[in-house]
This record gives C-alpha cells, structure tokens and sequence, in this order.
C-alpha cells in the first residue's frame, strides 16, 4: 500500500490520484538521517551512487524482513502460512537475494549455507513470538510520502501496522541484532519518532506505539524480545525540526564538496568501507572485524 500525504501545497495529482512531486524535491527518510551521520557513507550511496560490497548480513536481514512481509500479506488474506512454506519461501529469496548480490561468491558456499540456516532458526523464533502475540495484521510494508515543506520530502516504509486482542494499534519493526538490546534502548530509537511523526502527519489515528520485535541470537538459537515505546507531541516536532537540519548539514556539505569520514563502530558492516581507508584503520586500531569484503566494486 502506498499512503501519500497531503502537503501544505495544492497537489498536482497523477491519473491515479496519486500526488506527483517535484523532481527537485530533496527526499529525507530515517534512513538517510542516519547516512548523513558520516557525510562520505551518505555522498557514497546518495550522490555518487557507488556500488556496496555485498554483506552477507545485511542479505540474510533483508530476506527475513522479506519473508515476514509475505507471511504478513497470507495472514491479511486469511491464509495460515505453514511452517515448511514460509521456510521454502525464505530459502528461495535468500538463494535469489545473495545470487544477485554475491555474483562472483565472495561468499563460500559453507557460509552461505551456515547463513542461511541460521536465518530459518531466526525466522522461526520470530513467527512463534507473532503467534503467541495474538495480533490482527492492518498493514504491511506500507509506504509513505509527505510534504514537509515545499522542498522537503518524507519517505519512509513501515514494516507493519497490527492490532491486539485489547484493539490496541501498533506500528511493528523487525529488527536483528548481535546483541540483546540495553534496556530502555527502543526510548532511544529515532525510528520510532519518524513512523509515530508520519502517522501524526498523515492524520490518521496515531498507534498507541512501536513495537520493535529484536531476535538476538543465543547458544542454541535465538531470543526474540518485544520493546514497545512511544513519543511525546514534543518529540515529534523535535524529530521534525531534525530533519530540516539534517538537510541543511548536507546541503552545507555539498555546498563545500566536502564529505568527510567518520568512523564508528558500524564501519564494520558498511559496504563502502573497501573504499575507505579512515574506517578500515578505525577498526584496525581497535581489533574490530570487518563483516564485508573489503573490496572496490567498479564505480
Ligand atoms: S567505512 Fe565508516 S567512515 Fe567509511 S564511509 Fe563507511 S561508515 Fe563512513
């Protein structure tokens, strides 16, 4: 489903009745806020379009995450997914997924597959806490577009929209990690503020919060903790204002042609990091390694 939002402007709307932006409109999704926390990583991917390295991580969150949206679409229709059907649908995209990603096998085929069965164990873990939670599925993967001014666009794409057996609204974030989540650590999280924020501008009924569903693994498979937060009205102006600033540092950086590094911990999993000598020594320096090959993919 795509949700368009109807800005300040009178809308020129395409024959679907959908809203036809501007070309020059700069976009801004929770996504690129966090690019823009290291200008080079941001340039890389939304300017200079360089191609990532593959990372077998990332391949086996975006088939799980695929996965759950096929299972989220059956459940909406009616449809109990069995268990070896929503296994087959996950082998088959993860097999397309890393085919296209990894075409010459940086990947050996024991790591693809030691992958690949870890995600089943995960994606398991996660279906089972989906069932135990009782929730009626309203949305998935939907899509927004809103006008935060005349030049400035939100985008963004929830993973689900679900009801519980008390009526109440949650927006649902699956998330993988390498390690159990501190606590109050979903307060903290800016990507609840921009769902809560879209929804807020969309004027829809706000959800009562944001789940955000973790699977973490363990000694013998994984755990799947629950977080649910939400956001004051505060916040959610905080968050706007925040990116109108976050567009404005960009627009300085271009400005200047100038995109510096900034290493952190993530460099790790970055796929530009083969090009990037500052976050290779980063994690050089402090034993960190890195989970992408370190390659430079023909720009
Ligand atoms: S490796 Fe680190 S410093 Fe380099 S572009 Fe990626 S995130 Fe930025």
């Amino acid at each position: 489903m795509l949700v368009t939002g109807i800005g300040p402007l009178t809308p020129k709307l395409d024959n679907q009745g959908l809203i036809v932006y501007s070309e020059s409109m700069d976009r801004i999704s929770h996504s690129k806020t966090e690019d823009v926390a290291c200008l080079r990583k941001f340039a890389a991917r939304h300017i200079w379009r360089w191609p990532t390295a593959p990372g077998i991580s990332l391949i086996l969150g975006n088939t799980v995450h695929d996965t759950l949206e096929w299972h989220g679409r059956q459940t909406m229709q009616g449809v109990v997914t069995e268990q070896r059907a929503l296994l087959q649908h996950f082998n088959q995209t993860f097999v397309r997924m890393i085919n296209v990603e990894d075409p010459t096998k940086l990947y050996s085929t024991a790591e693809r597959l030691q992958q690949q069965s870890r995600g089943a164990v995960m994606l398991l873990a996660i279906r089972h806490w989906l069932n135990t939670a009782n929730l009626t599925f309203l949305h998935v993967e939907e899509k927004f577009e809103i006008e935060l001014s005349h030049t400035l666009l939100f985008t963004g794409k929830i993973d689900a929209v679900v009801r519980d057996a008390l009526g109440r609204q949650y927006i649902l974030d699956y998330k993988t990690a390498v390690r159990p989540w501190r606590k109050d650590e979903e307060h903290k999280k800016p990507q609840a503020t921009a769902y809560l924020l879209a929804e807020q501008l969309l004027g829809r009924p706000p959800s009562d919060g944001v789940i955000f569903v973790v699977a973490t693994p363990t000694e013998t498979g994984y755990d799947v903790d629950a977080r649910t937060t939400t956001r004051t009205p505060e916040q959610l102006e905080t968050y706007r204002r925040f990116c109108f600033a976050t567009r404005d540092h960009w627009q300085t950086a271009a400005k200047e042609n100038a995109y510096p590094p900034k290493p952190i911990r993530l460099c790790s999993w970055c796929g530009y990091l083969g090009y990037c000598e500052e976050g290779q020594q980063f994690l050089r320096q402090r034993g960190f390694k890195p989970e992408v090959p370190l390659i430079t993919p023909v720009v």
